[in-house]
């Protein structure tokens, strides 16, 4: 279904160097899968073309921005492995990167629009804007502004202004301006109608500026020649492009992303379960993998390859190979090809990440786990050929730390209820005490008589012994894991297995 393939030649694209682009989250909230696909593309799209890949924090919503989500946005961004050139930490000469601390560069770039009459005041207040909304409305026309104080004259202005009336400030769009077209590298050519695009506040009464004023003096200061984006911002991009022009400047390339679909064609959203970055993290998904999985949704090698590294995604990532149709998030594709990276890990790879959790899971310290080196990376391809997820490798594994082990009650009342389960764990203990040395070739030569002696079918043989033993019916291959418990506990454990068995 899936496959590896080697990389094809990078597409053709022509794009004019040097490439600067950003990925701009709110610090809102966490890192979530739509917006670290948006950042893998910019990403790979800068490293591609050598350019640089700037991080911005758009931090303007002063309610709901925090340090916190700020440290998680930057932790998840590295542990996919997406680095950036300029932005927090990072430094560079077109900072600073956190929009609180550019409040200089907005008044400085509102007094140009000024200066030019590309900025106005406005005094209406907002019941006098929803009147005039209502109105507009009603004659079934747009409900934008309707520029009653561009038409103040100025020394109405300067008195109203001076005696403090608090205003707002729009930007002027040229009465004969005309639609807006703009050519995106993944939808084509677009065009927004002139009528619908009113003159839209730049700068509240507050002083703020608004998303799409401080975007752009963004965008325009840090040199951005690419905004990527989700296409949630679609609308905004012909408002950002008459500021581009309000500021005499060429406005940059716009693309944008489609959003991601849930399985049920709703877009993605927490109503599908976890949506963080930091969440798949937790459930045991490797950041190559995760980066494998956004990496191709929305946007394909050559049609086939599902399966890249990072290096190679950066190798052939184009924007024209960028599909313009939602993607659906499948949670089964992501396992397959989490699974696919676990079981590419060598022992004692996935021997560092199973320590781990088994240190946090207490199973295991760090001081026992140093003399337990070998033993562990010996466990290691039995449960990494068996995982799609590395938070069922402590399921899998509890069994073989601590004397005892408890048994599932799922598990004894399907296995050891079950007629015959006693004899077959009576006769695997009189096999097993023989048994010197306790290899698992041994183990297996010894329980194969087991089926024979008793008459019963070996899954129900061996399956009564797993669930004696792991205390669970799923584990590692069985006679390896008797093999890596050792011969006491195996028969201390079937022994106290027995009386729960039925004969
Ligand atoms: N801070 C905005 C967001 O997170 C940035 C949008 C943009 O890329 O312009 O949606």
């Amino acid at each position: 279904m899936y496959g590896r393939h080697p990389a094809p030649a990078r597409k053709a694209c022509i794009v004019s160097e040097p490439v600067r682009v950003r990925f701009a989250p709110s610090p809102t909230g966490n890192l979530h899968i739509g917006g670290a696909r948006t950042a893998i593309y910019n990403w790979a799209f800068a490293r591609g073309h050598g350019g640089t890949f700037v991080l911005r924090i758009d931090d303007t919503d002063p309610e709901r921005s925090t340090e916190q989500n700020t440290q998680a946005i930057l932790r998840s961004l590295r542990w996919l492995g997406l680095d950036w050139d300029e932005g927090p930490e990072a430094g560079g000469s077109f900072g600073p990167y956190f929009q609180t601390q550019r409040s200089e560069s907005y008044a400085s770039a509102l007094e140009k629009l000024k200066a030019a009459g590309h900025a106005y005041p406005c005094f209406c207040t907002s019941e006098e804007l929803e009147a005039k909304r209502a109105v507009g409305r009603a004659k079934g026309g747009i409900s934008g502004y309707d520029r009653t104080c561009r038409r103040l004259d100025a020394a109405t202005v300067s008195a109203r202004v001076a005696a403090g009336e608090p205003h707002v400030w729009r930007l002027a769009v040229p009465e004969d301006r005309g639609d807006v077209l703009f050519t995106d590298p993944i939808r084509g050519d677009m065009s927004f109608a002139a009528e619908a695009l009113d003159d839209f506040v730049l700068v509240r009464s507050d002083g703020t500026p608004t998303y799409n004023y401080a975007t752009v003096v963004d965008d325009a200061e840090m040199a951005i020649t690419h905004i990527i984006r989700g296409d949630d911002h679609l609308s905004n991009t012909p408002r950002q492009i008459l500021v581009f022009e309000a500021l005499g400047l060429t406005p940059p390339t716009f693309a944008h992303l489609s959003m991601i679909w849930g399985a049920d064609g709703k877009r993605l959203s927490k109503r599908h379960g976890a949506t963080s970055v930091e969440s798949y993290r937790d459930m045991g998904y490797l950041p190559e993998a995760l980066l494998n999985y956004l990496g191709l949704l929305g946007w394909s090698m050559d049609g086939e390859t599902t399966v890249f590294s990072a290096e190679e995604l950066v190798h052939s990532f184009s924007l024209d190979r960028v599909s313009k149709n939602p993607a659906i998030f499948d949670e089964e594709k992501l396992d397959w090809l989490n699974g696919v990276y676990i079981r590419e890990l060598d022992a004692a790879a996935f021997t560092d990440r199973m320590l781990l959790l088994l240190e946090s899971e207490g199973l295991l310290s760090v001081a026992e786990a140093a003399g337990k080196r070998e033993w562990l990376e010996s466990l290691a391809p039995l449960v990494s050929e068996r995982v799609k997820r590395l938070d069922e490798v402590v399921p899998m594994v509890r069994f073989l730390f601590g004397e005892s082990v408890e048994i599932a009650e799922a598990a004894r009342d399907k296995v050891l209820a079950k007629e015959g389960a006693g004899t077959a764990l009576a006769a695997a203990l009189d096999v097993l005490e023989a048994v010197e040395p306790f290899t698992h070739d041994a183990v297996e030569e010894a329980l194969r008589t087991v089926p024979a002696t008793t008459g019963l079918k070996p899954k129900v043989a061996f399956q009564a012994i797993r669930v004696a033993v792991t205390g669970t019916t799923v584990s590692p291959p069985l006679f390896e894991s008797l093999e890596l418990l050792g011969r006491d506990r195996t028969l201390a454990r079937i022994r106290a297995a027995m009386p729960l068995a039925a004969r």
